[in-house]
């Protein structure tokens, strides 16, 4: 009954939904919209931090909108390699179907071809993951190209994280091992540690649980069940389950900060989107945190886009946009 009430709620709530993706017919309902908000919110994110990417808080201009600069010089709107990366993965996934080799082959045609790229050259390139390419061209083998070790737990395979929970979040909650089995595996070919994958296996469900409409408050609480059950299969690194328990809640900058490593950066993205209002208040207080802040806005990003949906995503953020044709060819292969 309560399904009932929650899927009609839903359906008066999201008017812009029009149509329900659910290949395999599993898992509650989920939201087109709010499915492509999570791919378009990654970019977003991405382009409104590119600016300051590097510069220290309080060092710079509060970011409020697209603008040019930063380390690469970008013009206004466009992204880096957060998007790229996401751009590669999900032509993977919907060309070639689950193949991790294939995956690591199109992150390789971004790095040497510039395939992916806002500009057709591939210029911001973090060294857990060129090490990890360096690795598979080397051998062939993705499943082993990643990095294993601890000190190697950059933010790189959450911030791509957007096709797993658009093309497979329908297999949340029924079948949320298998949900978690993808976002591990598409960390593997260049960030293989446990503090990484655990990130993932994290951050998927939770994305995937906005997408189905799921309450915010519920879904980032310490006693949600889904956890609970993620745990009950793997547990979690201990790192990854203390933000899972609530870290983003009694902590602020600077203890947050817009790190590389995965756990702060993961932190620092929870702690923008959980209490914001809108999209725009939850991407920009992430980006604000500086240092690595296009990554920051792109994990946040994801987060916000989820839950608001495109249609949360203001207009000047969507209309600003670069290269807006090469996420519509993403999202149309992986909403099939
Ligand atoms: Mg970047």
């Amino acid at each position: 009954m309560f399904q009932m009430i929650r899927s009609l709620m839903n359906k008066l709530v999201d008017g812009s939904t029009g149509s329900l993706h659910k290949p395999d017919g599993v898992g509650g309902k989920v939201s087109t919209d709010r499915q492509r908000g999570t791919f378009i919110g990654l970019a977003v994110g991405d382009a409104l931090g590119a600016a300051v990417e590097f510069q220290r808080p309080g060092t710079f201009e509060l970011v409020t909108g697209y603008r040019d600069g930063g380390p690469h010089r970008l013009n206004a709107g466009e992204w880096t390699d957060d998007t790229s990366m996401a751009l590669a993965l999900a032509d993977s996934i919907s060309s070639s179907g689950w193949n991790l080799n294939d995956q690591a082959q199109r992150y390789v045609n971004w790095l040497q071809e510039g395939m992916y790229s806002v500009n057709g050259r591939c210029f911001d390139i973090g060294i857990t993951t060129r090490y990890a390419l360096a690795q598979f061209c080397a051998t062939k083998d993705a499943l082993t190209s990643g990095n294993r070790s601890e000190g190697a737990s950059g933010n790189g395979s959450i911030m791509r994280l957007a096709p797993i929970p658009i093309r497979y979040g329908h297999l949340y909650p029924a079948k949320l091992n298998e949900l978690a089995g993808f976002a591990e595996g598409s960390s593997l070919p260049t960030h293989a540690s446990e503090q990484c994958v655990s990130a993932c296996r994290y951050l998927a469900t939770v994305l995937a649980a906005l997408i189905q409409g799921e309450d915010r408050e519920a879904v980032l609480s310490p006693d949600w069940k889904p956890l609970r059950q993620l745990n009950a299969v793997h547990p979690l690194h201990p790192l990854i389950q203390e933000i899972a328990h609530g870290s983003f809640r009694h902590r602020n900058p600077p203890e947050i900060v817009g790190s590389g490593w995965v756990v702060k950066s993961l932190e620092a993205s929870l702690w923008a989107f959980h209490e914001a209002g809108s999209f725009e208040e939850a991407v920009l207080k992430a980006v604000n945190l500086g240092n690595d802040s296009d990554t920051t806005g792109a994990i946040c990003g994801q987060l916000a886009g989820a839950y608001w949906g495109e249609s949360g995503i203001p207009e000047h953020l969507r209309s600003g946009l670069a290269r807006m044709d090469l996420l519509e060819t993403a999202l149309a292969g992986l909403l099939l």
